[in-house]
């Protein structure tokens, strides 16, 4: 080793020293001590990094400034002491965001979820028989009423529906799917891969673009156990392409006694063609041609919690429901408040649209979007003015959680430019505020879409974007 790094290494304080530093003594009143240590150790590791690679990518000129480090370790505690999850705003207009935590719940279901989470319930008790009851009974009969089924199973998400069918129905025999539903949906839900770890065999037919009755036809021989079609939630193959209806199959797998399972994805249980959006196929339409199970996500379009739904033929969900791996992915309590209550906001549509946020923010009126960002505008402007050049600009919102992925949805973006900060830099103040704040970046201005802000949040977003503009 170099001298010189020898010798900057050594002049490094030692944890004992810096915790006598007077400003460390101080963050120690305030903050807890292992966030301190904590700190001042991840300090110290980076500055023996920058020493050790002589690189210096965010550390100060001076490695060994003693300032500097301090001002780290405040920030690094201050990081280790909050909440790692957090709320943040969402001003990026895509309303079901994967990586922001899908669907924001309805006030009633985040009110059950307290009521269930604070005390004991009848989570498996049957209070009217005075005997053990099943955990899915809270939401079996909301389920079939909404899907028409005749039974249903609520899982921990939909990848889960999907494994537990697979295994259930098919495990070691063949799966007959169609090339062009192949699908992978982010974060590494790949059919190939559930179904080998599902230990179904995958029986691929037809091709990308065309798979027709006959390919599912050819494919069908002893060793077949179901026919799945799937979804493709976040793509869309357009010009000369087809796959088979849901009906079709269905004739099929009746016709050669195999069980048919649809996997729709986001799992429409309203017509969103009402409020102007494409048809996301939904459950019950499945069903209603004989589909044997559906499968859907219960944190997309439905706008609850995270879960995965199973509706169909009760003979089957019983077997799905006996397979020793349902216990490993079977739905938990807070969960299914959550659930039972937006799915009863479904009993009536007009509750539903009002009441459940990801379909408010999808079927929000362009009017009641522009005056918030008309609003927002105003705010910005009278806390900030002199420092950003804001406007209210056209635009688009997005739908997001891979459901509908070629809809732009007409929007009104509040358009921020300040006068001596470039749009990323912006951006990542914003995302070290206090809630974070999301935005979308076009040229050199920052973009916030009213769409996905709650009603609630105007202000504070209002505040935040005034804060880190002014602030040098
Ligand atoms: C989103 C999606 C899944 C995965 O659902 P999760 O609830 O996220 O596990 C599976 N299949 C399709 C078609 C999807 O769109």
């Amino acid at each position: 080793m170099e001298s010189r790094t020898r010798l900057l290494l050594r002049q490094l304080p030692s944890v004992d020293e810096l915790l006598q530093e007077p400003s460390i003594r101080v963050m120690v009143q305030t903050l807890p001590r292992w966030a301190v240590v904590d700190a001042i150790r991840e300090v110290l590791e980076r500055r023996r990094r920058t020493i050790a690679t002589g690189q210096s990518e965010s550390a100060p000129e001076d490695p060994l400034s003693r300032t500097a480090l301090i001002i780290e370790t405040q920030q690094i505690a201050l990081r280790l002491h909050r909440p790692a999850l957090r709320r943040l705003i969402n001003a990026t207009g895509v309303v079901i965001h994967t990586n922001l935590g899908r669907a924001p719940l309805a006030e009633v279901a985040v009110e059950r979820i307290v009521e269930v989470a604070r005390g004991y319930s009848n989570l498996e008790y049957d209070i009217e028989r005075g005997d053990r009851g099943s955990r899915q009974a809270h939401v079996e009969r909301l389920l079939c009423r909404l899907t028409e089924a005749e039974a249903a199973l609520a899982v921990n998400n939909n990848a889960a529906a999907v494994l537990l069918a697979i295994n259930t129905l098919a495990e070691g025999k063949d799966v007959i799917v169609s090339r062009g539903e192949l699908v992978e949906i982010g974060d590494s839900f790949r059919i190939p891969d559930i179904m080998r770890r599902a230990g179904g065999i995958l029986r691929e037919v037809g091709t990308t673009n065309r798979t027709y009755l006959r390919d599912y036809e050819d494919a069908i021989g002893t060793t077949s156990a179901m026919l799945l079609k799937v979804h493709t939630s976040n793509f869309r193959i357009q010009g000369f392409a087809s796959q088979v209806p849901i009906a079709e199959l269905v004739s099929l797998g009746e016709k050669a006694g195999l069980p048919v399972v649809e996997d729709v994805g986001s799992g429409a249980l309203i017509d969103l063609s009402q409020i102007g959006l494409s048809r996301e196929p939904m459950p019950s339409e499945s069903i209603r041609v004989g589909a044997d199970l559906v499968t859907f996500s219960g944190d997309k379009l439905l706008g609850g919690p995270q879960a995965g739904l199973i509706v169909g033929k009760r003979l089957l969900v019983e077997k799905l429901r006996r397979n020793p791996l349902a216990r490993a992915v079977r739905i938990d309590k807070l969960t299914l408040a959550a659930l039972e209550a937006t799915l009863r906001l479904y009993l009536d549509e007009g509750q539903a649209f009002s009441r459940i946020p990801v379909l408010r923010a999808l079927a929000m009126p362009l009017q009641e979007i522009e005056q918030r960002a008309r609003l927002l505008r105003d705010r910005i402007v009278a806390l900030a003015s002199g420092h950003l050049e804001v406007s209210v600009v056209e635009g688009t919102s997005e739908v997001g959680g891979g459901a509908l992925p070629l809809e732009a949805i007409p929007t009104r973006l509040v358009a921020v430019q300040a006068a001596h900060l470039t749009a990323p830099v912006l951006e990542g103040r914003l995302h070290r505020t206090d809630p974070p704040v999301m935005v979308r970046i076009k040229g050199d201005r920052i973009i916030l879409d009213p769409r996905t802000v709650q009603e609630d949040e105007l202000d504070t977003l209002a505040n935040l974007v005034a804060s880190v503009a002014t602030c040098s």
